[in-house]
């Protein structure tokens, strides 16, 4: 076992972080004010070839391993949480119709996601049910002749409004509970889709996260994505995939927590000329938080190698590393002192952007009990059944 990086990764590492540190940290604190969706790194992101890391060459991607992608999520999450975000919910989408969608879909839109012509959001929340939305699903697809009207809303999806594409859980079937519930491919532009209010949230302030509003909404039945009442098996593959890229994204967040305080503690004078660096207790709090650093790390490494597959170990990695990126965060608001709770102060935004990605799908209830299903043996839900294998 090798847990060196290989050339290939360590190329790929740097080449994220300069990007990062050229095109997002000089706007990452405009961003986070102003809640700005920046569309213009997206575009620069996608030029060098991160967003089809995921996608397989055939359709127009890089065709990576997964654990490259966690790579590039953390040296971008060291810049902005926001914007790494952004990028694994994009993601999702990609990796739902690589695994599920037919080819006519997969020509379709995974060259242009590879590309960023397009960007992609998974809408699974509702205002009523939150994260019980599997059960509580109101979202109603009918089909009448060659379409489905969709009738229904959703909340709190990230990169609502900018987005292209919409991978919406609807139920096609009443009668089935979670059995009943299929996920289709909605496009911006398709009638009777429009978008309602944006969240004004505490932290990941760039991620557009909000409602989507569907009134007698007509998508072509060919927009069925998967088998119908098959959504369950999208659902589980996404959300894996989901927990397998957050423990990459909490190690960038840590890292900069990190970095800010050790640059932090170096400079500031408490007693006489002595700097905080000077203290034990200083110098131990920044041995822990480089210690919880390294371990979010390993298990992002450790995640990507079953991710989109249903495992326990993605889900409890998935948790471990919204708890262990919450208590760095804590740390380095603290060891800042004052300073560390006021705007302007780096750490502040780590402290908004943790707590806030402590949030981010799936939620850590959910996450829980389904590594307690899968190790007590107890079946989830209905077993992957896609309509077609990654190629
Ligand atoms: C930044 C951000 C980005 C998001 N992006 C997306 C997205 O792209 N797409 C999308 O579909 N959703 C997205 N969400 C929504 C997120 O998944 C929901 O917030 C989540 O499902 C919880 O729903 P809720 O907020 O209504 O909370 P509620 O369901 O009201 O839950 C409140 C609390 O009660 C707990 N709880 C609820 N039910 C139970 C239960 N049965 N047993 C035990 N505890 C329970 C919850 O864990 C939570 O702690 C995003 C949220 C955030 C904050």
């Amino acid at each position: 076992m090798d847990l060196q990086l290989s050339e290939e990764q360590e190329m790929i590492k740097k080449m994220v972080k300069e990007l990062a540190a050229k095109e997002i940290t000089p706007i990452a604190e405009e961003i986070d004010k102003t809640g700005r969706f920046p569309r213009e790194v997206f575009k620069k992101i996608a030029d060098a070839g991160l967003l089809g890391m995921l996608i397989p060459i055939p359709f127009g991607g890089t065709g990576g391993e997964k654990y490259n992608y966690s790579l590039a999520l953390e040296e971008i999450a060291v810049a902005s949480a926001s914007v790494a975000w952004c990028l694994a919910a994009n993601a999702d989408v990609a990796f739902a119709i690589l695994v599920f969608g037919n080819d006519e879909q997969r020509k379709k839109y995974l060259p242009a996601l590879a590309k960023g012509k397009i960007l992609g959001a998974m809408a699974n929340t509702e205002p009523a049910g939150g994260a019980n939305w599997m059960v509580t699903l109101q979202t109603k697809a009918e089909l009448i002749g060659e379409e489905y009207i969709v009738n229904g809303s959703k909340c709190f999806v990230s990169n609502a409004g900018e987005a292209e594409i919409y991978v919406v859980t609807v139920r096609t079937d009443p009668a089935k509970g979670p059995m009943g519930i299929s996920t289709l491919i909605i496009e911006k532009d398709t009638t009777g889709f429009s978008f309602g209010k944006l969240e004004d949230k505490l932290g990941l302030r760039a991620d557009p996260t909000g409602e989507l509003i569907f009134e007698d909404c007509r998508v072509p039945k060919e927009n069925m994505l998967g088998q119908v009442d098959n959504g369950m098996s999208t659902l589980q593959a996404t959300g894996a995939l989901d927990c397998a890229l957050q423990p990459g994204i909490a190690a960038g967040i840590a890292r900069a927590a990190l970095e800010a305080s050790v640059d932090y503690i170096k400079q500031r004078t408490v007693v006489g000329s002595k700097t905080l660096a000077h203290f034990d207790a200083v110098q131990c709090s920044i041995a822990d938080m480089a210690e919880v650093t390294e371990m979010l790390r390993l298990l992002s490494y450790r995640s990507a190698f079953p991710a989109g597959q249903l495992d326990p170990l993605i889900f409890m990695g998935a948790t471990l590393s919204k708890n262990l990126l919450m208590d760095i965060a804590n740390k380095a608001v603290e060891l800042h002192g004052g300073y560390g709770c006021t705007k302007g102060s780096p750490v502040e935004r780590y402290f908004r952007d943790a707590k806030t990605f402590s949030l981010v799908p799936p939620t850590a209830d959910f996450i829980r009990a389904a590594a307690g299903k899968m190790l007590l043996g107890i079946p989830m839900a209905p077993p992957p059944g896609a309509g077609g294998s990654p190629k």
